[in-house]
């Protein structure tokens, strides 16, 4: 009931006093101020209480109670929970989601409301009997348990009950594929989980093709709430029979990674067991944790993703989150990103009853920047929409009752639980949107336009009015001399800078620059003893930031190489060792020698080209008036270019890198044979108005 205005109160107060000898009160009417219509919805470890706003009220405390089969009282009453405006977007529609129970268990509610600190009726009850944990106990798959969830929250799932508990998911469910990523320092397997319906993919390349969602569930091993929402979630994909889970199943490939950092998960630490903190490494990748991931993005290429952690911050909200912020992310994924967030996210999380918001919300500190270390960043400028989630790690004073320890932990898991769900739901709803926003972010960082940015985020915005008090997360803008205007075509290194011996890994034992470019997948030119990192490739924005002087976590000092073709030239050109055009206009043949690269932005070749025994042929956002040939040639990217085509690429031997033929419209055939890997559009499909052969037929 709504709180009357008190002259209104004064009239209808007369007006029931003058009624009261003829027609008495009904004995059902609720006092003002008493919250009425309280529901009680059951979902999977939380119930979402909601009920009609009281107005005038401050907030409103949840009240839990045990109760057996009859409805009779087998504890105490608790208040677990406090409603407070700044909980959610929408305030005519009050929701809570009341976790940290024991799920299978009968609880009654009541709800009441606050005037500041004057407590006002309590609703009526509501009883009902909460959601067993999920999986039926004496079905073969679904009987499985984590060691969290029989210990009833008491103890973490350690690492050997893990990969018990996998290898049996896998075992037991043609949907799901336990495959080994990579070792830990100290040799503990970092195992992914593919689910797919009613197989997954069998390789990394036609798991890609599927658009795949990435959740990584325990970088910090101190933090161990998400991995264990990740366990109960895999066994949820694996054996459900719910038409939504089959039907998402059906349009992607889900990789769960539920412990990257088993060696610090293991022993209870934020670092690995060098102490590394590795949600600092994933752009140098020193570490073998990192490095696994790293390369698992690369081959798998997921275009959607989650990274687990944990908050200590008791005034935050249930779940913080955060796009990928670093200026060099495109624009494209960020937005993308911030939908995901504020639109999905903060609205599902209103009618849930959970309270997502912004990391740094409610004075959160100086947290979420822009380091491209950072998994949220790096998968940014790796053009995957992504975002951060962060479990409040207490409960603080809209959670009274998690002084419990096994309260506090369910609360967290089954809070990570909702949002990983929630990110495959919106991933199935705006699947067209994120593969859009990814390719307009691969062909405008390939274009290689706008300055470049060393360490600088975009702003964030404060959760959505009304939130008292709130405040946005910090912004760390650009400063001055860590942005170049003028980004140059490509980075060369010496053969020292890209093979020497390193000392910044595990033990003073550190992979070479080269083998950290190839676990990031970039493509790279080598003449003679030169290598060349070009621009004009997807991952743009994050190649600087490792390879140039001014990067504030480098790999090395690479030199910046600037075009040496703008403007018109006429005439038949002879491309000699490592060229470089841009913005320019070649009116004539182009032939790239044996053993020479051409790499070109916004560049028009009128012309045929061709390439024989080259070193490398990148075109990004080029046009090609004539036919292209291009032949045993060690790295070609063609990317976002119109060629009039016929264009025939042909016994190319492009090592762990295949060609890349990716938005590009060919008004003629495309012909492509014997080329070692075959080419890959990198999920960008191409428009060929001619026929095409074998090995290009998919593009
Ligand atoms: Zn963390």
């Amino acid at each position: 009931m709504r709180r009357q205005r008190p002259t209104l109160i004064a009239v209808s107060t007369l007006i029931a006093i003058t009624l009261t000898t003829a027609a008495p009160t009904p004995a059902n009417a609720a006092p003002p101020d008493q919250v009425t219509a309280l529901t009680a919805h059951q979902a999977d470890g939380y119930t979402t209480l909601a009920w009609q706003p009281v107005d005038g009220a401050t907030d409103y405390q949840i009240e839990r109670t045990p109760v057996d089969a009859n409805g009779t009282p087998t504890g105490a009453p608790t208040i677990v929970g406090i409603w407070r405006p700044n909980r959610q977007i929408n305030q005519q529609a009050p929701t809570f989601a009341d976790a940290g129970y024991n799920p299978g268990d009968t609880f009654q509610w009541r709800v009441r409301a606050r005037n500041g600190t004057t407590e006002q009726p309590y609703s009526d009850p509501v009883t009902a009997t909460t959601t067993a944990p999920w999986g039926n106990p004496t079905t073969p798959g679904e009987q499985l348990r984590t060691g969290w969830e029989t210990t009833h929250a008491a103890q973490y799932t350690s690492d050997t009950d893990e990969y018990a508990y996998t290898a049996a998911i896998d075992a037991l469910s043609d949907r799901v594929r336990v495959v080994e990523l990579g070792r830990t320092v100290q040799n503990r397997p970092i195992n992914m989980m593919v689910i797919g319906h009613p197989t997954p993919a069998t390789t990394p390349e036609a798991v890609a093709a599927t658009a795949p969602v990435a959740i990584n569930c325990n970088v910090h091993g101190n933090e161990p709430g998400d991995r264990e929402a990740c366990l109960i979630m895999a066994r949820q994909l694996a054996f459900s029979t719910d038409p939504r889970i089959t039907d998402l199943l059906s349009h992607t490939t889900v990789l769960i990674v539920p412990t990257i950092n088993g060696d610090g998960r293991a022993n209870n630490t934020r670092g690995n067991s060098t102490g590394q903190d590795l949600n600092r490494d994933y752009s140098l990748i020193r570490q073998p944790e990192t490095t696994a991931y790293i390369k698992m993005v690369r081959d798998y290429r997921p275009v959607a993703g989650y990274d687990g952690h944990e908050f200590g911050n008791s005034r935050a909200g249930d779940l913080p989150m955060l796009p990928p912020r670093h200026q060099n992310v495109a624009q494209p994924i960020f937005d993308q990103s911030q939908d995901m967030i504020e639109g999905h996210m903060y609205a599902k999380g209103a009618e849930a009853g959970w309270w997502a918001c912004p990391y740094g919300c409610e004075g959160g500190g100086n947290v979420g920047l822009s380091e491209e270390t950072i998994l949220r960043n790096t998968l940014g400028l790796k053009n995957v929409t992504n975002s951060l989630l962060e479990l409040r790690s207490s409960g603080g004073q809209t959670r009274p009752d998690e002084g419990n320890t096994a309260n506090n932990r369910r609360r967290k898991t089954y809070s990570a639980l909702w949002t990983f769900h929630q990110f495959l739901d919106y991933h199935r709803a705006d699947r067209a949107d994120i593969l859009k926003a990814r390719s307009e972010a691969i062909e405008s960082q390939a274009g290689n336009t706008g300055r470049l940015v060393f360490r600088g985020s975009r702003p964030i915005p404060a959760h959505p009015a009304p939130h008292p008090g709130d405040s946005p997360p910090p912004l760390d803008a650009p400063p001055a001399d860590l942005i170049l205007d003028n980004p140059p075509c490509a980075y060369k290194l010496t053969d020292a800078q890209y093979n020497g011996a390193r000392t910044d890994g595990p033990g003073g034992v550190g992979t070479t620059v080269a083998q950290r470019i190839a676990a990031h997948g970039w493509n790279v030119i080598t003449i003679g003893d030169d290598h060349y990192v070009p621009l004009n490739q997807p991952e743009r924005g994050l190649i600087p930031l490792l390879l140039d002087g001014k990067g504030v976590e480098k790999l090395t000092d690479g030199e910046r190489v600037y075009p040496t073709l703008t403007g018109r030239r006429n005439g038949p050109l002879a491309v000699t060792g490592f060229t470089c055009a841009d913005d320019a206009t070649i009116n004539g043949p182009v032939t790239v020698r044996a053993g020479a690269a051409l790499v070109t932005t916004a560049t028009t070749i009128s012309g045929p080209l061709t390439a024989t025994g080259a070193a490398g042929v990148l075109l990004a956002d080029s046009t090609i008036n004539g036919p292209a040939r291009i032949a045993t040639t060690d790295t070609i990217s063609i990317i976002d270019a119109t060629i009039a085509g016929p264009v025939d690429l042909s016994g190319n031997t492009t090592g762990t890198d295949a060609p890349v033929l990716a938005g590009t419209t060919i008004r003629g055939p495309l012909n492509c044979t014997g080329n070692d890997p075959t080419p890959t559009n990198l999920g960008i499909t191409n428009t060929v108005h001619g026929p095409r052969t074998t090995q290009c037929a998919a593009l």
